[in-house]
């Protein structure tokens, strides 16, 4: 059976500083090596200090997947040089002592099968090393250290993973549930990152280091098996290896490097004090923990009656469920979900979209009042959401300026009915002996007046009209 297991690092990306010291968390808004100091630089006689909303985010992403949380957290130096690590040690979490990082074994489902999470640890984030040069012989290497000491959650899975699929499911039920923790933005560039460990039947471990995205992960993962199993097929040996992934040719490549814990030579951090997070402290976290994606759609589905599909969607993702959450009442719930799902998803499709959209639950909640009360038709609701989103104005306001209004003045409507009639007398005749077929005239209503039609109040004159 083939086996794969991963080691995901997401930054936490919604702190306000690093992890030991003030520099800010945010590091892409700076020029290169401007948000750094002696403690991230690791100048002697400097001390870091460890930031305690880190530890928080950390602990309730491992409550969210269930781990156990221990009682007294500990930091360890792992030792290695490198030239993207100015301290040649890098501050992070191990559990040679009982289980002192911020999470200990746990366990999420992914479809029918559990995924046991090993560990969730904190630690801070290296430099980044960019390599400049167009050749081999005249490559240089610069770094930049304003990453370095961000916050870094590892989290560690058994390798109970069967296929890529399974892979593929765990990382977006992950992805979102960081989302709405509101810990980390995993669209943000560099973000995620991931090492995995593959095994097929029969063969050695093979570890995947470098792997830059979820994406990729995937694909790694689904190249890794297919490399082993031709291998394996031709009944050549699979050697216990580490492998870095290649992002630009999307193959993974044997690397000569391989590392055993015992070569990072690790040791308590004595620069850090162990952390104790007693049960009040946990439950107070627990109950400052944002609603789950799960029991959000249970919610949906049960107390409006929303479709599963719909639900499942709007729960998911942050933006939709946070306008769902702000503009919906009991009576319009089910109308504001169908106006995100169907037409705003189109509209807000990519980040960069979301970032520039002007949409706010206001909007929604008068797009779905003027729905609900005949004011504006479906089609031309989709109309307004298109300039709504795009420049933010209020409905009344975009209706009157794109004359989106439905028609629903009686003595204009019927003037446009009695041209109908006079033009379809077939389907008059019709419309009389089989009352169905009167949707026919109802379209034709609809066309002349481009969809403004209050579709009611025509079907109400156009029977009147016939009869
Ligand atoms: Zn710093």
């Amino acid at each position: 059976m083939t086996k794969i297991g991963l080691e995901i690092h997401c930054q936490l990306t919604n702190l306000e500083s690093k992890l030991f010291c003030s520099c800010k968390a945010n590091y892409r808004q700076f020029e290169i090596n401007e948000n750094i100091c002696p403690v991230c630089m690791g100048l002697p006689g400097s001390l870091p200090r460890l930031n305690q909303d880190a530890v928080k985010k950390a602990t309730m992403i491992a409550m969210a997947l269930n781990c156990s949380t221990p009682e007294k957290i500990a930091f360890f130096r792992k030792n290695y040089f490198y030239p993207d690590l100015p301290k040649n040690f890098q501050i992070t979490q191990l559990n040679i002592y009982g289980d002192t990082s911020v999470g200990g074994p746990g366990s999420i489902m992914v479809g029918d099968k559990e995924i046991r999470i090993t560990r969730i640890q904190l630690e801070e984030d290296p430099g980044r090393l960019i390599y400049e040069g167009t050749s081999s012989k005249n490559q240089i290497t610069l770094v930049d250290y304003n990453r370095a000491g961000t916050p870094l959650v590892e989290i560690v899975t058994e390798p109970d993973f069967e296929n890529p699929k399974q892979v593929r499911e765990f990382l977006n039920i992950l992805s979102d549930l960081l989302e709405n923790l509101g810990v980390s933005d995993p669209s943000l560039e560099g973000a995620m990152r991931a090492d995995a460990n593959v095994s097929i039947e029969g063969g050695k471990k093979v570890e995947i280091k470098n792997i830059g995205s979820f994406h990729d992960l995937e694909k790694a993962v689904h190249f890794e098996i297919t490399r082993q199993e031709s291998l394996h097929s031709r009944e050549i040996e699979i050697a216990q290896e580490t492998r870095h992934w290649d992002d630009k040719r999307k193959i993974t490549i044997s690397s000569r490097s391989k590392e055993e814990a015992l070569d990072y030579r690790y040791f308590l951090e004595g620069d850090i004090p162990w952390v104790t997070i007693d049960p009040a402290i946990q439950e107070k976290l627990k109950s400052e923990m944002p609603e789950s994606i799960s029991s959000k759609k249970e919610r949906y589905v049960s107390k409006y009656n929303i479709p599963n599909q719909v639900a499942d969607v709007l729960s998911s993702d942050k933006f939709y469920s946070d306008l769902f959450e702000d503009s919906h009442t009991e009576s319009n719930a089910k109308e504001i979900a169908n106006i995100i799902t169907t037409d705003l998803m189109g509209l807000v499709d990519t980040r960069e979209k979301r970032e520039a959209s002007k949409i706010t639950a206001t909007h929604l909640r008068d797009l779905a009042d003027a729905i609900q009360t005949g004011k504006i038709s479906r089609n031309s609701a989709k109309n307004a959401l298109h300039e709504i989103v795009k420049s933010g104005k209020e409905l009344s306001q975009v209706m009157s300026d794109l004359d989106l209004g439905n028609v629903s003045d009686e003595s204009e409507l019927l003037t446009v009915i009695k041209d109908v009639i006079s033009e379809e007398p077939q389907a008059v005749e019709q419309a009389k002996s089989n009352p169905q077929t009167i949707n026919y005239l109802v379209g034709k209503v609809m066309q002349k007046t481009k969809g403004k039609a209050d579709p009611k109040l025509t079907l109400d004159l156009l029977k009147k009209q016939i009869e």
